[in-house]
């Protein structure tokens, strides 16, 4: 029962109970929601393009080892410098030592889930190094010392009155400026200019990389990724190690799925792609670091691994009651919503994720639109019974399923237990409901209420219907 309540950390609670980011969330993820389902809609080939998707990924999860070396091969021979993580720590300490070795003191940023997931940003302020985020919601979010609360809009939980009050107190230097979405923007877009055109080196992350011509994709909305890419003489990109597609051809395949599943638009309004680099024209080094992070251990995970084949569309996170109704941020992880309920648990496994799985409401909404075919709830099931098995239930908990465990698969018990239900029903539905009850269930019930038990069972309602 603790881990059910715990599906949402306590610190989480504050968030769940403001209403206002609630209704934030739930004006943006329905307008999201609509406009994918109108573009997916256009496509006769939706499904065809998924079970493509589908295999392409789990053809490279297969044979991960050869492709890896391929993509090291190929982005070497475009001159391109690859360097190989096993965790967070070494991944940043690389990236520090390229850093220090040009003797910069501030980096700009693409914006990367990897290099959130790594804490990079934390981990160079405290080696001395500023870095400065260039995606609006990004910068939103680290200007409010906030955390993202979306995969795709990390500040979707801010209505633009609450940005206009950050600006004002840090980026817009005493202006006073309205609310208009315009006069915002500009106001980043003055900010980050100077950043552009006066920064070293930039970091991003990689959508894809393609392991047959070593060319790196990253797709974004705003142009900052574009700049980002192209200014800096020289560029890191971080990536997790089962970014990989095969060829050209492939990638096509995820152009296709990633704008009409995040967005909501038949294509990406920037795909930056490159190979390497050329004399004259972008940066004049690129470096490439593969993080491994747990990822081979959940590769070894016949049903967890499927998690691995995630394009970070958010999808998932937008047809997802269970996220809606959080807040966006009771996931406490660096990967919100379902997919961060399957990701985090395998990835991180620490107390906090533990409780992930029970993130949900098993509805299947999101295997529904997930553009690679993640059968998540498959693997919400699965990841619940290796918390269970790995023995992180208490005994209350453990005592309590046995018994119902028990009661439903015997039929004697269970209609005792039905017989019991009924005798009881009227002081338990007289109970008070919501946070009002004794200990855990007071804190499982501020968000909850409490369903009536009914005058008669399903087999009661049943024979009377049949007379
Ligand atoms: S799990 Fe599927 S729907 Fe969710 S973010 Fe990943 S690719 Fe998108």
């Amino acid at each position: 029962m603790s881990r059910i309540k715990a599906g949402f950390s306590t610190s989480s609670l504050p968030r769940i109970g403001n209403s206002q980011l609630r209704a934030n969330l739930r004006s943006a993820t329905s307008s999201i929601r609509e406009k994918r389902a109108r573009v997916v809609g256009e496509k006769s080939d939706w499904e065809e393009l998924r079970r493509k998707a589908e295999k392409i990924k789990d053809q490279v999860l297969n044979n991960l080892d050869a492709y890896l070396t391929e993509l090291e091969r190929s982005v070497e021979d475009v001159g391109g410098k690859v360097h190989w993580a096993r965790d967070s720590q070494e991944a940043n300490e690389i990236i520090l030592s390229l850093i220090k070795s040009h003797g910069s003191k501030q980096v700009i940023k693409v914006k990367s889930l990897t290099t959130d997931e790594m804490q990079l940003n934390d981990f160079l302020q405290a080696n001395g190094i500023s870095a400065y985020e260039t995606d609006l919601a990004e910068l939103i979010v680290q200007l409010g010392n906030d955390r993202p609360s979306h995969i795709l809009v990390p500040a979707i939980h801010k209505n633009r009155s609450e940005i206009r009050d950050l600006f004002k107190q840090t980026i817009a230097r005493g202006r006073d400026i309205s609310d208009d979405p315009a006069e915002l923007a500009e106001t980043s877009r003055s900010y980050l200019r100077e950043k552009f055109l006066s920064t070293e080196i930039a970091i991003s992350g990689v959508n894809f990389a393609v392991a047959e011509t070593g060319t790196v994709c990253v797709v974004e909305s705003e142009g900052n990724g574009r700049m980002c890419l192209t200014l800096p003489r020289v560029l890191i990109s971080v990536m997790g190690i089962e970014k990989i597609v095969p060829g050209l051809d492939d990638l096509a395949v995820f152009l296709e799925l990633l704008p009409r599943s995040s967005t909501g638009e038949r294509m990406n309004p920037y795909t930056s792609l490159w190979s390497g680099v050329y004399p004259g024209d972008g940066p004049e080094e690129f470096h490439l670091v593969i993080l491994d992070n747990r990822r081979s251990a959940v590769l070894a995970d016949p049903i967890g691994r499927q998690a691995l084949r995630c394009i970070r569309c958010s999808a998932c996170l937008n047809v997802c009651p269970v996220y809606e109704r959080s807040g966006g941020h009771a996931y406490d992880s660096v990967y919100p919503g379902p997919i961060g309920a399957v990701l985090s648990p395998q990835l991180f496994g620490n107390e906090s994720s533990l409780s992930l799985p029970w993130a949900s409401s098993l509805c299947g909404a999101c295997y529904e639109v997930c553009p690679v075919r993640i059968n998540i709830p498959e693997v919400l099931v699965h990841l619940r019974e290796k918390v269970i098995v790995d023995g992180h239930s208490s005994l209350a908990e453990r005592s309590l399923f046995a018994a119902l465990a028990r009661a439903l698969t015997n039929t004697t018990a269970f209609e005792l237990l039905e017989k019991v239900m009924l005798t009881v029903r009227i002081p338990i539905n007289r109970m008070p409901v919501g946070g009002s009850l004794p200990g855990y269930l007071g804190k499982w019930g501020v968000t909850r209420d409490l369903p009536e038990i009914p005058k008669m069972t399903f087999r009661m309602w049943w024979r009377h219907r049949d007379g």
